[in-house]
Order: C-alpha cells, then structure tokens, then sequence
C-alpha cells in the first residue's frame, strides 16, 4: 500500500472545481425526484448516492417509537392534478413535484372553484414561484401553484385527482462510515427529504457525497460518519436507535444550503465552545472571505435533536445564507440557477480545512520552559514575514513554544497570535520533532 496520504496532502492536491462540477452533476440528476421524509423518492435518492460511496441502508418500520416519535406511515405518489371542465390539466404534478402538498393522502374528486379553494397554498409575495408545503403529521391533501396560476383560475368544475398512498411501509435512511485510525467520531449529518429543491437539501447531500469520498482516499484519525436522513424524524429516529454510542461523536456538523451566493454562515453548537466551534470559527476568520457567525438556537435543522439537552452533542450547523433568510427558501426558485459550483467549492473547501483543524488540532507541553530554547542551534530559527504555512515562521514558533503549557491547544495557540492554524500547527510538528514539545494525551 502506498503510502497514507494525509488530509492537508490531500487539501493541496484535489481538483476543487472538477469535485464541484460533479456535485453540481448530482443535483441535476436528483432534483427531479419527489423525495418525502418516507418513501420511493428517499430510496432512489440513496441510490443516487450509491453511485458514488458505499451506504448502509436502513429501514425502519411505520409505528417503531423513537424518542417521543413514532415512525409515520410510508408515502408514495405517482401522479397529481387538477382538471378544468376541458380535461386539461390546470395544476399538474409531473411538471414540478412541489405542486403537491407533499404527504397528501390519496383524492379523487370533482368540485367547485370554492371548494377546491382551500386546498390550494400559493405566495403572492412571489407571484411566479411555487410555495414548498408539507402536512406530514396531520391527514390532508392540497396543491401548490403560483399565485399568478391562482389567480387565472376561472369558475369551473374542476377534477381533483390525487394517486397517492399512505399506508404502513418503512422510513429510510442511510449511514456512509469511514474508519479512522481511532474510533472518535466526526458526524455529518443531512436531509434528504425535500422534494425538487436544491439549495435547501441537495447541496448538503452531494457535498456529504463528495466529501465521504475524498475522506475515504486519506488516512484520517478520526473515524467519519454521514447520515442521509429526513429532517426531524430521521435524527431522532437515529438518535433513538444509536443511543448506547453517541459518546463516540466528538463532533459534528449539520449541512445544507450551501451551495448558494451568500457567504457562509457557521451556526454555533448548543455548547457555543466546543472544539468544532472554535475550528469552524478558525477556518472563516482566517478564510479571507465575508462570513457570519450566529449562536445556537433551538431552531433550524436537525442541530435541534442533536442539541436537545438529554444529548447535548457538539454539533453545530454548517450552511451559506440561512433557512428562511433567502428569498427562494422553500420554493420553486431553489433551484439549479440558485445553486452554483463556485460555491459548491467554496463550501466544500471550507469543510474539508475544518476536518483538516480537528484532524491536527493537538495540546502540547513544552519541554524546555524556562527560558528560550535556542533554536539557531537546533535548526529551528525561522523566517519572520509572510511565509506559507509549510515555511517556519517564527512567530508562530515562539507562540507555541510559550503557549504549549498542557492547557492550551493549538487552537488557542491560533487564536490567542492571530496566525492561521496551519503555521501554528506546522511549528508544532517541527518542535516536536526537535525534541522540544511533547503531546499530552488528555480526555
Ligand atoms: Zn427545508
């Protein structure tokens, strides 16, 4: 075997923009589909991602308690409109699947204009988009058009044909595990339960895709684990079934939307300092980019389960423009012209220089504390403006070798001089190979 090539090899070597144009390949070729948070349109997905890393598939009985959830019963649509007195059909699922009310129960019915009205949801903020709706937990049926569409709809009697089925079956979701040198645990967990969305969903899954297989070619200490699952139910029908092993997790991110124009935005674990925190925060500080951090709050995505108290995991939430902050958020208009493999890449970058902080992240202790050590002797004498990162500064050496005290990690040590972790990190290797830092093993 050759050999073990290292994340911040690999950082250096990948062709970002051609990962990103796959990404931007796996999108287009799911976002046809009519994903629900059970059903044929989650298992299709999975296969999708199949194409590109391994996944073990899990299903789960309608009815199974998880937490204080119970798995809802399966969903399935094949066709879905509504038809004027003409027969043509005026709303029509198989021109976009978001012209259903997703989860709507099975209908076949002719009625009026009035009647037909209620179930009908439309945006007249956004006149030409259609509205993304769901009633997953409560028995319903309805359609979503544009409100222009709404609008023209003349009195007539209208033939409302739903081919739907809601019955017992399985929720689905899948699991993509990399092992590590150590059996600590990096999760990445994202939806995959939106139907012809990009942004909101399948940038998340296709950049979970690309990455598990770029982690799979390197030689990582910790072990990674991806979760395709549907929003809320999945976590916590997850949560529920890995309960026994969720002190393996030390850290964690949720991802979606992020493959829009926005900058990125890091969302802060219910913890608010945890080490994945402190690295995601690292990485856009030192990005060059405008970015945004916000605090926890038991709002947004699946963080929620996974922050909930009786958890607490530390597992923050990694996204560009923030759910409900965008215009297009949950419409038809999230679509393949919002998301852009420019910023695919971006984002991609950005999470792989996190795992590369977690992966080198260590605490030292300097051997050799009192006073300088005299490093011209020991070939550790640096050069002092604007060097790389694989170039000794020696600021960053002084840094650490004054701040290796057992209490401050590297992190700190970035955080505290305001130098980039990567030459922080870089002089702490090459003092440790020097003989003058030792690692303290703690935890
Ligand atoms: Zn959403």
């Amino acid at each position: 075997m050759a050999a073990a090539l290292r994340l911040s090899d690999l950082r250096e070597q990948i062709d970002i923009h051609a990962i990103a144009d796959s990404m931007y390949g796996l999108i287009g070729e799911l976002y046809p589909i009519c994903r629900s948070i059970t059903g044929d349109g989650f298992r299709t997905t999975l296969k999708g991602i199949q194409a590109h890393i391994p996944l073990t598939i899990h299903e789960v009985p309608s009815g199974t308690p998880a937490l204080d959830w119970t798995v809802p019963k399966e969903w399935n649509i094949r066709d879905a409109y509504v038809k004027n007195s003409k027969g043509e059909r005026v709303i029509d699922f198989r021109q976009s699947n978001l012209h259903v009310l997703n989860y709507s129960v099975p209908v076949q019915q002719t009625m009026t204009l009035a009647e037909l009205k209620p179930h009908l949801f439309s945006l007249p903020e956004y006149p030409d988009w259609i509205p993304y709706r769901t009633s997953y937990y409560k028995e319903t049926w309805g359609f979503c058009l544009s409100h222009n569409q709404l609008m023209a709809l003349p009195e007539d009697d209208y033939q409302v044909c739903i081919d739907s089925s809601l019955e017992a079956g399985s929720l689905t979701y899948a699991e993509c595990f990399i092992q590590g040198q150590s059996d600590d645990e990096i999760l990445i967990s994202c939806h995959a339960c939106h139907p012809s969305l990009c942004n909101d969903n399948l940038s998340g899954l296709a950049l979970a895709t690309f990455m598990a297989k770029a982690l799979a070619t390197v030689s990582t200490r910790y072990s990674y684990r991806f979760l395709f699952i549907p929003g809320t139910i999945g976590s916590i029908t997850w949560l529920a079934r890995n309960e026994g092993s969720l002190g393996r997790i030390k850290h964690g991110l949720v991802i979606t939307c992020v493959g829009d124009p926005g900058n990125t935005t890091y969302k802060r674990s219910r913890r608010g300092e945890a080490e994945i925190d402190r690295a995601a925060e690292n990485v856009l500080k030192n990005s060059g980019t405008e970015y945004e951090i916000v605090d926890f709050s038991p709002y947004g995505y699946d963080e929620r389960q996974y922050c909930s108290p009786g958890f607490n995991l530390p597992v923050g939430g990694f996204m560009r423009s923030q759910y409900g902050r965008f215009p297009q958020y949950h419409t038809s208009a999230d679509n393949l012209e919002l998301v852009q493999p420019r910023y695919l890449a971006d984002s991609f970058a950005k999470f792989l220089a996190i795992f590369d902080v977690l992966e080198n992240n260590r605490t030292y202790l300097n051997l050799n504390p009192k006073g300088e050590p005299q490093l011209g002797r020991r070939g550790l004498y640096g050069s002092s403006g604007g060097a790389s990162h694989r170039e000794l500064n020696q600021m960053a050496i002084l840094w650490v070798l004054n701040l290796s005290d057992g209490d401050h990690d590297l992190l700190a040590i970035s955080e505290r001089s305001g130098m980039p972790f990567e030459a922080i990190q870089y002089a702490a290797e090459r003092l440790a190979d020097g003989g003058l830092l030792k690692e303290v093993i703690s935890r």
